[in-house]
């Protein structure tokens, strides 16, 4: 489970603040058995979520910033908030930012 959660952080690229969400699910999903259930819902959401604000991510893909997994809302969803998380995605996951690229090019 602990496996699958360090996957899910990468993947999602979560922060600090998922790490209170970690404590606080590791906890209860024992007790329940069904943490990686928990954990998988947690990661949809926050894979489907605005990387600059707490808004829902554009449907089908349309505020996915290129090169990276991250997506935005329709406030987001602009050149200059691209680019800045293009950067942000290449300092924090440099190996994933690299193999997104790759692949992509
Ligand atoms: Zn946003």
């Amino acid at each position: 489970m602990i496996a699958i959660w360090h996957w899910l952080l990468q993947v999602s690229g979560v922060d600090d603040e998922a790490s209170k969400w970690y404590a606080f699910w590791s906890g209860f999903g024992a007790d329940f058995g069904e943490g990686a259930i928990l954990l998988s819902i947690v990661g949809l959401y926050r894979r489907h979520k605005c990387q600059s604000c707490w808004r829902p991510a554009l449907k089908s893909g349309l505020g996915r910033v290129e090169g990276t997994h991250y997506e935005t809302c329709h406030k987001h969803t602009n050149k200059t908030d691209h680019e800045a998380l293009k950067e942000l995605h290449k300092l924090r996951h440099p190996q994933l930012h690299e193999h997104l690229n790759r692949e992509g090019a």
